[in-house]
């Protein structure tokens, strides 16, 4: 029988030449950002706006990198049995940017941006922290980076189709901006409790209710409460507007009806939904965000 883990097991550290240079550049090397709100928008999920002091440079779907070790580093120690997993943390938190960058070059670079996170462990349980001395939160940026953007010869392709597990929708709510092009269908499970970020992004992006397929798991009594949001109206919203939505898990069915030729597949899922959507669409090329730690 395999025994249990250590809880020492330190994360796979990998070689300067086999990680993107993003993450080995210096802290702070893209500047400081500042926080500036929180937007909460379910009850494990807020929206964070930040100003940087150098501009930021960013393409829709890829991610900024912060370094959390000034502020909540606890220096080195050889054991820590009250929190082991603490030791060998380097702090260094990644988060796709959920906004979109200036739409085009000759506008001026971006100075404020945000990210959509959920509450997991230490530093974002750190950021969640609402009481009020979080504001002015000062976090050193190591830079901008990732290869899940659309490029410019995919950006013509006669369908999209996105398929986004929770909070995996956030590439997707920079790729779209605050309108949804007609050839788009998102495919977007969610637990009942997070309806409160879908009812945002209906708010935010136009045309999102028509192109929208929304699988809600996790669904509690009629009537009750989604987060903040009544997911009677949210509901209501989607069908009204053209779209659907389910009480069940997404199958294999969901997506295989879209297959079509030239079809752009786009996936931002946890580790069990992507391996069953990659099954599922097997001799498609599908465009995958890992969002694992
Ligand atoms: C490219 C990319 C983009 C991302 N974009 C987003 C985004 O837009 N929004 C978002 O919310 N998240 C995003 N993430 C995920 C986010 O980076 C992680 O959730 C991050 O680790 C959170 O930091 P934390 O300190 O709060 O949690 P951590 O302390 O890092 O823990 C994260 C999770 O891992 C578990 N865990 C930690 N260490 C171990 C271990 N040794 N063994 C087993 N389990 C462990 C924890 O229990 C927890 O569930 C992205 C990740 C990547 C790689």
């Amino acid at each position: 029988m395999p025994g249990e883990l250590s809880p020492y097991n330190p994360r796979v550290r990998l070689l300067a030449t086999e990680q993107a240079a993003v993450t080995t550049a210096q802290p702070g090397a893209a500047g400081t950002a500042t926080l500036l709100s929180q937007t909460s928008l379910s009850p494990s999920i807020s929206r964070f706006r930040f100003r940087v002091d150098k501009p930021a440079s960013w393409k829709p779907g890829q991610y900024v990198v912060f370094d959390f070790s000034d502020e909540l580093g606890m220096g080195y120690s050889h054991m820590r049995d009250d929190d082991p997993q603490s030791l060998n943390d380097d702090l260094v938190r990644t988060f796709t940017v959920s906004s979109s960058p200036p739409s085009a070059d000759s506008e001026p670079a971006a100075t404020e941006f945000e990210i959509t996170v959920r509450k997991v462990g230490r530093v974002t349980e750190y950021l969640f922290k609402r009481d009020g001395k979080k504001k002015g939160l000062e976090v050193p940026v190591s830079g901008f980076g990732g290869e899940f953007v659309m490029d410019a010869s995919e950006a013509e392709k006669e369908k999209k189709v996105y398929i986004a597990g929770g909070v995996g929708i956030t590439p997707f709510l920079a790729m779209v901006g605050s309108k949804l092009e007609k050839n788009v269908r998102l495919f977007w499970t969610v637990r009942e409790a997070d309806l409160g970020l879908v009812a945002d992004a209906l708010e935010k992006i136009e045309g999102l209710g028509a192109a929208l397929r929304l699988f809600v798991t996790g669904a509690r009594a009629e009537g009750e409460l989604g987060g903040n949001v009544d997911k009677k109206s949210v509901f209501g919203r989607i069908v009204e507007e053209g779209g659907q939505v389910w009480e069940r898990r997404i199958g294999r069915e969901d997506l295989v009806a879209e297959k079509a030729e030239g079809t752009k597949w786009m996936l931002c899922a946890g580790k069990p939904l992507r391996s069953k959507v990659l099954e599922w669409l097997a001799g498609e090329t599908v465009t995958f965000e890992d969002f694992d730690y």
